[in-house]
């Protein structure tokens, strides 16, 4: 049961995200993209997803955007050190497309997949995936948003802090940024269904795109469990388990 939410905002400016390709100390990777896949000339592809409301979907990530970014942003040295700077966002690419996506240190963009490019310091999704999740409620297109962000956090810190499982943390830290925007940024309404989207979210769309392969990042249990670790407990939790942990 879908929860139209193009409401999960409250009062969100429209500001683009700082464009900075300034990389900052940490060598955590993400979600790097399968290396091999054969080019081809691209003919145009059709759609093969869920109907989903296309201009809604698109407005949802671009706000997504903008709360996480401005969590961060505002928060930023209540937990860390140095200044914040956002990612760059290079957005949505049609995975049916080969070679359309962006490329991370020369490997192409994995279909059905959403990823942090840590070389190049960006943030990139395939649509297709995107509107998959959608189809079953807005709550999907934050989570991914929040947790590649995550990942970009786990960029800027020192190795130290990043935890070896570093797929539930920034699951964790996706809950943290999704839920304090809302209970102390009050940029995002949690509606009534969200929850179950995000549930739903890891639980159905999950097992067969790579951004949920169990492998990579943990089952469904555990990254619901991660993310509501950081939904109740905030930043500071996400890094009481790391190895010698402590925000
Ligand atoms: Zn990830």
């Amino acid at each position: 049961m879908r929860t139209p939410l193009a409401a999960m905002l409250i009062g969100a400016t429209l500001l683009t995200s700082g464009a900075c390709t300034i990389k900052l100390d940490g060598a955590a990777g993400d979600d790097p993209a399968p290396a091999r896949r054969t080019a081809s000339p691209a003919s145009p592809a059709a759609p093969r997803t869920p109907a989903v409301d296309e201009a809604a979907m698109r407005r949802d990530i671009q706000i997504a955007r903008q709360v996480v970014d401005g969590f961060w942003r505002r928060h930023w040295s209540e937990y860390f050190t140095g200044v914040y700077r956002a990612p760059l966002v290079r957005g949505g690419y049609d995975g049916n497309v080969p070679n359309s996506g962006p490329t991370c240190a020369g490997r192409p963009a994995a279909k059905n997949n959403a990823f942090y490019c840590n070389p190049q310091d960006y943030i990139a999704w395939d649509l297709n995936l995107m509107r998959a999740g959608y189809a079953k409620g807005d709550s999907w297109v934050y989570l991914i948003i929040a947790h590649e962000w995550g990942h970009a956090v786990q960029n800027r810190l020192k190795n130290s802090l990043v935890a070896r499982q570093k797929e539930l943390q920034a699951d964790c830290l996706a809950g943290a940024a999704l839920y304090g925007a809302a209970e102390k940024d009050r940029t995002l309404r949690i509606e009534p269904g969200d929850r179950e989207e995000l549930i739903d979210g890891f639980k159905v769309v999950g097992d067969d795109t790579p951004w949920t392969n169990p492998g990579d990042h943990g089952d469904a249990f555990e990254r619901i469990e991660n993310f509501s670790k950081g939904r109740t407990g905030g930043v500071k939790s996400c890094f009481a388990a790391a190895r010698g942990g402590g925000a």
